[in-house]
């Protein structure tokens, strides 16, 4: 079997809806496993709506309430016209929303939400797309049938980002699931909702459809996960800075896992962990161009050198100077101790035998740092600084590669350098107004235009 997951783009409208029905026809000997994100935009609605509903706001509660119900009741009578399979989505549409206006009330009442009440309301999102997209399906000849998450994705009560109990997933989708498959019905599941064992609703977490197309993969020894979303695939670079970038058709899962630090946005490889870990493959795919490569992301696909080429600007650098470093141990200790206390992630590091270069992305608690920090020596903070990344699982191994990579600086002032251990990443401090360029001088090194990577 096969999971095909739809993002919230990927099921937005009935256009996007009526793509899936067609790209999920075409997989129906694979036996796949549908599971969808909420209609785009639905679940920020939602949790907006519970947030104003417990701060006093209960008529702008109520009327994003009514602008969903509105939305969805459209995308239905848009994909259904306004026959018997039509009016019943219809009344589970209205039921759907008089539910959550309720819970709406409720929270205003309270004046007051908890992490438990916003899953209930958030959840809505995914409980009536799945439904809409089963009705969908049906009328375009697909044997869909509705799962509810709340019946296979059971997890701990750590509402708005649940731990997955993964043994009782699998026992439940066992149980749920397979026999679906095995009498070739295409089940659709709801994706980023959850259940605790006492039937409570929970939610993974922020984009968590793929979190759980991952998890039922994982469940249900998949074959290989489709992960259908709106842009063809991951890119060599950012392609806003590098109009050059192309699709990188296989990526390691180490090497998307270093993308994902810069803000690829195209998924977050934590959450297709528990799958990549099996050995199942996932693929990035554009449900615009169903014929497209996508983007394969394996665990052992080949180490090349440079796979993409990444940036970020925004960067600042702590450089702490201490003769009391010179020969001494538990300096480094003490230096992490402080940003840990300021809640600050370090990024890049470098050292020499008495002082201490670290890069961090979000200066917001800088200020507090700085005094702790003080009491360990002089600190000096530069802002306006960049990051430029090479990626490749086997750059550093590849003399070639690093020379080549430095040669493309050439002429551009490089602050710090760090070479990660394992050989994956090559990172360079520069100024922010040179990471653009920098990025598109590397990626023109080695993406040549036309040339073969
Ligand atoms: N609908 C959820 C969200 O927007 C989950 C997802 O789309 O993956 O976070
Ligand atoms: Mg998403």
């Amino acid at each position: 079997m096969i999971v095909a997951k739809f993002g919230g783009t990927s099921v937005g409208d009935a256009a996007a809806i009526d793509r899936a029905a067609r790209i999920v026809s075409e997989r129906v000997p694979r036996q796949p496993l549908v599971v969808v994100s909420a209609l785009g935009g639905a679940t920020n609605a939602l949790i907006a709506i519970a947030e104003q509903a417990a701060s006093g706001q209960v008529i702008l509660a109520m009327r994003g309430v009514e602008a969903l119900r509105e939305r969805h009741l459209q995308v239905a009578s848009d994909l259904l016209g306004d026959d018997q399979d039509a009016t019943d989505v219809a009344a589970e549409v209205a039921a759907t929303f008089d539910e959550l206006a309720a819970l709406a009330e409720a929270l205003f009442v309270l004046g007051h939400a908890t992490p438990r009440s916003v899953d209930a309301i958030a959840a809505k999102g995914e409980l009536v797309s799945s439904a809409l997209v089963v009705a969908a399906f049906r009328k375009r000849g697909v044997p869909a049938v509705y799962v509810s998450p709340m019946d296979v994705m059971i997890t701990g009560d750590q509402f708005g980002k649940a731990e997955p109990r993964t043994d009782r997933i699998a026992e439940r989708a066992s149980a749920v699931i397979r026999p679906l498959l095995a009498q070739g019905s295409v089940p659709v599941v709801g994706g980023f909702v959850g259940a605790t064992e006492q039937g409570i609703i929970t939610t993974l977490g922020r984009g968590g459809s793929d979190f759980s197309a991952s998890l039922l993969g994982a469940a249900l020894g998949a074959e290989s996960i489709e992960i259908w979303t709106d842009v063809d695939g991951m890119l060599t670079a950012d392609p806003r800075i590098v109009p050059d970038a192309r699709l990188i058709e296989r990526i390691r899962f180490d090497e998307a896992s270093e993308l994902a630090s810069f803000g690829a946005k195209v998924l977050h490889p934590s959450t297709i962990a528990p799958a990549v870990r099996l050995g199942i493959p996932v693929s990035i795919l554009n449900a615009k161009d169903p014929a497209g490569h996508g983007t394969l992301i394996a665990f052992d696909a080949p180490r090349r050198p440079v796979t993409a080429i990444a940036g970020k600007e925004g960067v600042t650098v702590v450089k702490v100077r201490s003769l009391r470093m010179l020969l001494a141990h538990g300096f480094l200790a003490r230096i992490f101790e402080i940003f840990d206390r300021h809640r600050t992630s370090v990024d890049v590091v470098a050292t020499s035998e008495i002082s201490v270069s670290l890069t961090i992305d979000d200066a917001r608690h800088l200020d507090t740092l700085m005094v702790d920090l003080l009491q360990l020596g002089d600190v000096s903070v530069e802002r306006n600084r960049g990051i430029v990344a090479l990626v490749g699982a086997g750059l550093g191994a590849d003399s070639d590669a690093m020379a080549r990579a430095l040669a493309a600086m050439h002429g551009m002032r490089i602050h710090m350098l760090s070479l990660s251990a394992s050989g994956i990443n090559l990172t360079m401090l520069v100024d922010a107004d040179q990471v653009a360029p920098a990025m598109r001088q590397l990626h023109a090194a080695f993406f040549p235009p036309g040339g073969d990577s």
